[in-house]
């Protein structure tokens, strides 16, 4: 990313200048000019400058005269700062993920800076939230114990909010938006200390993960087949989609999806537990709401190996129907662009938006093994269901840039199971038995990709 190099050209500069003060003695010190030039997220309507505006404009497409003037009068009306009100955060001993709710969007800033040995100083990642205030309440995070040692947050200047990581050790790091709410994502890798197959089989969730609930250890009546060895995948994250006050799409008959990604999902887990003898670590195993940033934090923090996000697909057309699975990327056609806004509870102008910041990130994600995931658990999810309901029909394996899988470090992918806003399919999928079939199905996929990796 250019603004990394950026970043270090300007490392010794901001070394001296400023020794990275939270809160500086003079407020305009020498952070404004240049710099900006190098900030790395332009995604907000906060004040932004003329250059920010100018440049944010000749990328996206089609934004001609007419809409650049438009965007400048937005720009003079909205001078009250964006605010904010949360810091939140995950971390194990290879990942950190700290996720800054706003009130809405600002443009952001972010730089590295390497150990000060002679100050006793770790490896440091500062990130600027521009034309915003420090909400009330939101502290500092005190000694993290994982790759994070600490977070600190305060109001660096007049309009400037700094948040200071003090990591461990950085292999790599993004800093990205999120919007609907707006959300400031900060993901950071670090040197994985151990491998995955030297991690205890049992996952201890820790407090701050309370939502992640591991599965039981499997009876003694449910032992893994014997000639069936997991070994490159050993956890695997199950995440049924929504949950609480978001229901997800609603069939015609008053089916939610929620309800029914979640009762997939547990059958899912289940059968990867007993039948594979996989480590199960699911987002949610009631109806409870999480925040999409926080599905794929889970996952990371967890050093998954594989995430499965389990949804029912939505149509205006009634009659449209079939299964689907989706792997991150740019979306290729307008219909999956749609699934996306509907999923990231976006428009479709959004959705458009956070197509460009992938694009910059995508070299960081396992955009193939993603796609040779989703290839197995369609075939293996339309082959299974389709042996007992004859008409179902596969809709193939699609790309869609979609929130919940955006930062996921594993191969992930996202199954649209069926259209519950199809009469016939909504009732399936309020079905056990086709719940069932469903699980299977998906298992089944997940079966044959690990089985292409030996
Ligand atoms: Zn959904």
């Amino acid at each position: 990313m250019k603004l990394k190099s950026a970043a270090t050209c300007l490392t010794m500069l901001l070394v001296v200048a400023l020794a990275l003060p939270l809160f500086p003695a003079t407020a305009a010190s020498g952070m404004e000019g240049e710099r900006d030039k190098g900030a790395l997220q332009k995604n907000g309507k906060a004040p932004l400058k003329k250059t920010a505006v100018k440049k944010r404009t000749a990328k996206s497409k089609g934004a001609k005269g007419k809409n650049r003037k438009r965007k400048v009068i937005y720009r003079k009306k909205q001078l009250k700062p964006a605010v904010v009100n949360e810091m939140r955060h995950w971390t194990n001993p290879d990942y950190v993920r700290i996720v800054l709710s706003v009130d809405r969007e600002v443009e952001v800033e972010h730089h590295q800076l390497p150990a000060d040995l002679a100050a006793g100083l770790p490896p440091r990642i500062y990130i600027d939230l521009k034309g915003a205030r420090l909400g009330k309440g939101v502290r500092d995070i005190p000694v993290a114990g994982g790759l994070l040692k600490v977070a600190r947050i305060g109001q660096y200047q007049k309009d400037v909010v700094r948040v200071v990581l003090d990591i461990e050790n950085i292999k790599d790091y993004k800093v990205f938006p999120l919007e609907d709410p707006s959300r400031v994502v900060i993901d950071v890798k670090g040197e994985r200390p151990v491998e995955i197959s030297r991690l205890e089989p049992v996952i201890q969730v820790p407090p701050g993960v309370a939502a992640a609930v591991p599965l039981p250890k499997p009876t003694d009546d449910a032992r893994p087949a014997a000639d069936f060895k997991p070994a490159k995948i050993r956890r695997i994250v199950v995440d049924p989609g929504h949950g609480g006050k978001d229901s997800g799409a609603l069939g015609p008959g008053g089916v939610m999806e929620k309800d029914v990604a979640l009762k997939v999902a547990l059958k899912l887990a289940k059968k990867l537990h007993d039948e594979l003898g996989i480590d199960v670590v699911m987002t949610r195993s009631t109806d409870i709401f999480i925040p999409l940033d926080e599905r794929t934090a889970i996952a990371n923090k967890v050093n998954a190996d594989l995430f499965v996000s389990i949804h029912a697909n939505a149509s205006l057309n009634k009659s449209t129907e079939g299964m689907e699975t989706y792997y991150l990327n740019l979306a290729k056609t307008d219909k999956a662009a749609q699934v996306a806004a509907r999923e990231n509870n976006t428009s479709l102008e959004k959705v458009s938006v956070l197509q460009a910041i992938l694009f910059d990130l995508m070299a960081n994600y396992k955009i193939n093994d993603s796609a040779q995931l989703a290839a197995e658990v369609q075939q293996e999810l339309f082959k299974r269901v389709g042996r007992e309901y004859r008409s179902v029909r596969s809709n193939g394996v699609k790309q869609g840039p979609f929130y919940v899988l955006v930062g996921a470090t594993m191969p992930s992918i996202l199954v649209e199971t069926a259209f519950i806003s199809n009469e016939q399919e909504e009732k399936r999928l309020a079905d056990a038995k086709y719940q069932d079939a469903t699980a299977a199905g998906i298992l089944n996929g997940i079966k044959a990709y690990i089985a292409a990796l030996k």
